[in-house]
């Protein structure tokens, strides 16, 4: 191939790719609507009327009027809900679910199942429950009844560890027991397969982890790394946006946000 040829190539492409960068600038860029955008998954802890007075506490307590309106605002912003584990199938098949969000709720405290599910069903949205199985059925926590009317309504009853510890402070067998333990346990308690999906206390991980994950059948596990999901590039390192007690309407429509 001559210099000519190829700066003729050149010359040819240079004017394609201005062509095509006055195309996008005209006609909202349809190359940006073909890139997948992100599906944000929410993170609560509390949906409680009662707030502690600490700030941790309170920091991790939405209300119950907070988060209707939130669940509100969803519903007339067309904005739909899913659970995470559909959320990894939807993205494993290529899908890239537009104007989508997943609502996670840790720790299994009981007002998911007096508070949060009631709202939930009301507007017919689902959520997923992060839970900690030797935590089910002592005071203030869920109990394996209602977790299993959660379950039959449509949410998702997923891992958070056995004893709610940090797995990056665990070594193998002690991830493989605090992670496998709860997901067997979940399996045999809830009459169901168990859920795919997993949430790290604290958000913590380490190397090893990942490989645990593989091994106890997660499809998806879950951070609390701020973003959206776009991809599963990275299926066990995936990021979660937290709703906070103080956001109000407009803060909680820029999280709820691609
Ligand atoms: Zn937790």
């Amino acid at each position: 191939m001559t210099d000519i040829t190829i700066s003729r190539i050149f010359a040819t492409s240079v004017s394609r790719v201005l062509a095509l960068g006055a195309l996008v600038a005209t006609t909202a860029s349809p190359l940006y609507a073909a890139q997948p955008s992100g599906v944000p998954v929410l993170m609560y802890h509390l949906v409680d009327a009662h707030v502690p007075t600490d700030a941790v506490g309170r920091d991790l307590t939405v209300e119950p009027a907070a988060f209707e309106a939130q669940l509100r605002y969803l519903r007339d912003h067309k904005i739909r809900t899913m659970t995470a584990s559909e959320l990894a199938g939807a993205i494993a098949r290529g899908e890239h679910p537009h104007d989508a969000v997943v609502l996670t709720f840790d720790d299994g405290y009981a007002d998911a199942a007096t508070t949060a599910f009631p709202l939930l069903r009301k507007y017919g949205a689902r959520g997923t429950f992060y839970v900690s199985s030797g935590f089910v059925g002592t005071p203030r926590h869920l109990s394996w009844k209602q977790m299993r009317v959660m379950h039959k309504g449509g949410m998702e009853i997923a891992c958070h560890g056995t004893d709610h510890l940090d797995l990056s402070t665990l070594d193998r067998a002690g991830q493989l027991r605090e992670a496998g333990g709860c997901q067997a346990r979940f399996a045999r308690w809830l009459g169901a397969k168990a859920s795919d999906t997993y949430a790290y206390p604290a958000g913590k991980y380490d190397a090893t982890t990942f490989a645990i994950m593989r091994e106890i059948g997660m499809k998806a596990a879950f951070t609390e790394r701020p973003g959206t999901v776009r991809d599963l590039a990275s299926p066990y390192d995936l990021p979660r946006r937290r709703v906070r007690h103080d956001d109000d309407l407009a803060r909680f429509a820029a999280v709820a946000s691609p």
